[in-house]
């Protein structure tokens, strides 16, 4: 690895911090945005003096007309995208702003995709595949969570195949991205947690991806000890708002990681269960986490072996691999403290589709980084462990 050279990717402005949401309007302002369109839920939407209406309030305060789209689906689909590039074209827009979490931003960014390279964005998904620029855009960030306010990643669900795809270009990374931890604080505490717990995925997929580097993994070591001392409290208290910030810090250090490492089996596995069933994103990462991770356990035993103490776990005297087995304990119990179920049957998995998730796992743009090289039985084996689990 140390002769290898890579490019390292961040989001060029990000905001930060209580209160930022209020720098909204005036950061629209400057980058030139006439009429964005806001893409957003209707649940967000109707929130009282929630992100969408301190978001409205900061564009009107700075004379920044716009248009809404409410309709963003969870696990975000083809039709999505579709109806925002008609309002955009339509409402004579020239931007846009996604308020929400990954779903808002992934149909903002699928959005601005086809706007500029081609209506087919089943024919986009792969990595680095996008010619030209997106209409300029500004994420708005509300689950602690994806990453997705400044990933270079879309993912986006054809509704005909159940198939969820990832879209990978740097041209898909927002402009400017907004973490206002106050916006967060009512997040419910399933979401939390499973927002919180795909945060911990991509801190660990990144840590043991076979393109980690010095500087991801610096950065996925402190998302995951940020995420051990607050994701639980995030839960238990959410209007705890030390912990909600951590939670904030952990993400962006997660989604800067695998931004550059990139991910690994879990996502690729998990895409194919929230394709399928329609299932929430962070509960499928975290139903499959330790059964991947066991199975990944004998490519880079070392790197499980620290992943367990950076997680806390006493690994004195032990030998590398049970030291490693120490990180996979760790990680079951972090999903059974947050009040995740055990086995992928609680979000309605089935047997028969084993095979043909497993076929298209592989293909997933995830895949290719996993440090373990699997075949399909493999996966299969993997999707059964975590059906088995009890
Ligand atoms: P989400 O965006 O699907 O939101 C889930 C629900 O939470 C929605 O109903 C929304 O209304 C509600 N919600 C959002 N913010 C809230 C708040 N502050 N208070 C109360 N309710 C709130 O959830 P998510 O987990 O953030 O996003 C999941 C999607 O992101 C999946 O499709 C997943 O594949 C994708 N994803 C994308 C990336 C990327 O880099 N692009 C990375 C990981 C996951």
């Amino acid at each position: 690895m140390a002769e290898r050279s890579y490019d390292f990717l961040m989001p060029s402005v990000n905001f930060f911090g209580p209160g930022v949401i209020s720098k909204l309007g005036d950061r629209a302002k400057m980058l030139g945005m006439k009429k964005p369109v806001i893409v957003t839920d209707k649940f967000l939407e109707g929130m009282k003096d929630g992100a969408v209406q301190q978001s409205l309030k900061s564009l009107d305060a700075a004379g920044v007309d716009y248009v809404i789209y409410n309709n963003v689906e969870p696990n975000p689909k083809i039709r999505n995208i579709k109806e925002v590039k008609k309002l955009y074209e339509d409402s004579g827009a020239d931007s846009i702003i996604t308020i929400g979490g990954g779903s808002a931003h992934d149909t903002g960014k699928g959005a601005g995709i086809i706007l500029t390279n081609g209506d087919d964005i089943t024919k986009l998904a792969g990595i680095e595949t996008l010619d030209k620029a997106l209409p300029p855009l500004i994420a708005v960030n509300t689950t602690a969570g994806t990453g997705s306010e400044l990933t270079r990643h879309a993912v986006i669900t054809n509704e005909e195949t159940h198939l969820k795809f990832v879209v990978v270009s740097w041209r898909n990374i927002p402009l400017v991205s907004f973490n206002d931890p106050t916006l967060m604080l009512d997040v419910p505490k399933g979401l939390t947690a499973a927002t919180g717990m795909d945060a911990f995925v991509q801190s660990i997929e990144p840590y043991v991806s076979v393109d980690h580097n010095p500087i991801t993994d610096s950065q996925c070591i402190e998302a995951i000890k940020l995420i051990e001392t607050s994701l639980r409290e995030a839960v238990a208290n959410g209007h705890n708002l030390e912990a909600r910030t951590k939670m904030v810090e952990a993400e962006m250090l997660a989604g800067m990681a695998f931004n550059n490492a990139n991910l690994g089996y879990v996502h690729a596995m998990a895409h194919q269960l929230g394709g399928q069933y329609d299932a929430p994103h962070g509960v499928c990462c975290a139903l499959l986490l330790p059964y991947v991770e066991e199975y990944n356990i004998i490519a880079c035993p070392e790197r499980f072996a620290e992943l367990a103490k950076i997680m806390g776990e006493n690994t004195d005297g032990l030998s590398t691999r049970d030291a490693a087995e120490l990180s996979i304990k760790a990680m079951k119990q972090m999903s059974q403290d947050v009040g995740i179920p055990a086995s992928i049957k609680e979000i309605g998995a089935k047997p028969e589709d084993f095979e043909l998730m497993a076929e298209n796992a592989l293909k997933d743009g995830n895949a290719f980084s996993n440090p373990r090289k699997g075949t399909k039985e493999d996966i299969i084996k993997i999707f059964q462990a975590a059906y088995d689990a009890k």
